[in-house]
């Protein structure tokens, strides 16, 4: 169990920054702290680290980035993503966060690239919803694991110590208030403690802990948490018991689109490029565009709690060509295709009366006649095409965004005001900037605030 003590520690050995967590944020931190000359210790459960960070598609939101002049995205700013994140929480967003997150990601992203050798591509071939710009960035292996494994690089590089197996448990503060070691349990249930000068809670959310979720996020509880097993909210439960600052726990990244039973993440372009999502009576239910995370709920809703991702060769072809996760769905025989709506129905098991009049109404929409009961605007959408593609899928929970807030140094607020002294938050730690609702969630916000506030962390925690 997670635990706060005030004894007095005997520390194994003592570094300038201790840091919990070997994801994104983590490392981000671990290497900004340790460009300016403090000895830096990662603390990482697992034995070998990934995180949410290896599972994700690694795309990260930045703005105003020379990666983005290169393809010839001049136009964009921090004020224009802040305002595209603001509207996708209708207002609801921390907006201090949410300029600190918008103001320091590109900076972020260009230092990991000049500092840290990590290589950034723009993609250009769809917008997400929300995003007014082309500003998504990847490695050019466009996978959460590349980015993970090239930070891992990174890290070995600058000469980082990364602990493994070494589950933080107990936080050790003085009278004072200050953070002055970390208690480990090791393999063989033996136990350490790590002395710090400045402590640095990059471990995520608590995605991984059911009875959490039940708490804060009930309308998700049922569906598949489909984010790192590790993230059990180590983070939330030391911080209510030293009085941090906590907020918008009911916020979370939903995703509407993982193949069923695979468990595999069907990109959310594939909507974008003009599929449409039916229920098992072969209806479409909502308008696609809203937004992937929101779409979790709206799956969860419909009779099993599934729907049909449909689509046709051209979208398939899209798909395969830039997408590993789609090629591993392809793979696990997850994707169906039929000659026609008739054969469709057959391999699907859906209506096949049913679906044929749900694909003729898409295909006049997507030509042009009629409008959308369901708000959809299908206009520069080409018609979807035989031979007909479907993937099953359901809705999830990947991540939670809410947690402890930070000030613009990335320490971490008192819920009675100030802020401790010496201990940060970052990434999935720290309150994101999606707001109290799984609608808030712009895709990108999850890497976003691993990457801007673990540089925020790790620049300011070396300062002793
Ligand atoms: C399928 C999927 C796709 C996604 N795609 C995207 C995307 O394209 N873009 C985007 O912005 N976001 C995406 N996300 C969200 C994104 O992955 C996370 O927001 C981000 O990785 C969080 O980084 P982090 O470093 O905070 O956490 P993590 O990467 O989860 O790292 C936290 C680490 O802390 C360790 N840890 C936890 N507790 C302890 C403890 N007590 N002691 C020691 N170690 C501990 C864990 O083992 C883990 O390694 C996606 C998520 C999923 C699940």
């Amino acid at each position: 169990m997670p635990e706060v003590s005030l004894a007095t520690p005997t520390p194994d050995f003592t570094a300038d920054v201790v840091i919990i967590g070997a994801g994104a944020s983590g490392l981000t931190a671990a290497l900004a702290a340790a460009e300016n000359g403090s000895e830096v210790v990662v603390l990482e459960r697992d034995a070998s680290p990934s995180g949410s960070t290896s599972m994700s598609s690694g795309f990260v939101p930045a703005p105003g980035t020379r990666f983005q002049h290169a393809i010839g995205v001049t136009d964009d700013t921090a004020e224009l993503f802040f305002s595209d994140l603001k509207a996708k929480t209708y207002g609801q967003l921390d907006e201090r966060l949410a300029r600190l997150a918008a103001e320091n990601i590109a900076p972020a992203m260009e230092w990991l690239a000049d500092r840290c050798g990590v290589e950034w591509h723009v993609l250009d071939d769809f917008l997400y919803p929300g995003h007014a710009r082309h500003r998504m960035h990847a490695v050019p292996e466009k996978t959460g694991a590349a980015l993970e494994a090239r930070l891992l690089a990174a890290a070995a590089e600058a000469g980082i110590t990364i602990v493994t197996e070494a589950l933080a448990e107990t936080l050790f503060f003085d009278e004072a208030g200050k953070a002055v070691a970390v208690g480990l349990k090791r393999p063989g249930n033996t136990t350490e403690v790590i002395g710090c000068g400045n402590l640095i809670l990059a471990c995520n959310g608590y995605g991984g802990n059911q009875q959490l979720v039940a708490e804060h996020i009930p309308q998700i509880a049922g569906g598949q948490y489909y984010g790192h097993a590790g993230n059990t909210g180590h983070a939330l439960t030391w911080g209510e018991a030293l009085g941090a600052e906590i907020k918008h726990l009911s916020g979370y990244q939903g995703h509407g689109s993982l193949a069923h039973p695979h468990g595999i993440l069907i990109s959310w372009a594939l909507m974008m490029q003009g599929a449409v999502q039916l229920n098992n009576e072969g209806r479409r239910f909502s308008n696609e565009m809203g937004g992937y995370s929101e779409q979790a709920v709206k799956v969860l809703n419909q009779p099993d709690g599934i729907a049909w991702n449909i689509y046709d060769a051209q979208r398939h072809n899209f798909l395969v060509n830039g997408f590993p996760d789609y090629c591993e769905a392809v793979g696990a025989g997850a994707i169906h295709c039929g000659a026609d709506a008739a054969e469709l129905a057959k391999v699907t098991c859906l209506p096949e009366l049913i679906l044929a009049s749900t694909l003729a109404e898409v295909q006049a929409l997507a030509s042009g006649v009629g409008s959308d009961a369901l708000g959809r605007d299908f206009t520069g959408v080409t018609p979807l095409k035989a031979p007909y593609y479907a993937v099953k899928v359901t809705g999830a929970l990947f991540h939670t965004q809410g947690g402890l807030v930070i000030d613009n140094t990335a320490r971490v607020h008192r819920a009675d005001g100030g802020t401790f002294m010496n201990l940060y938050a970052s990434g999935g730690a720290a309150c994101g900037v999606s707001g109290p609702a799984v609608e808030g969630y712009l895709s990108g916000n999850g890497l976003l605030t691993a990457i801007a506030f673990g540089y925020l962390a790790g620049r300011n925690a070396c300062v002793v």
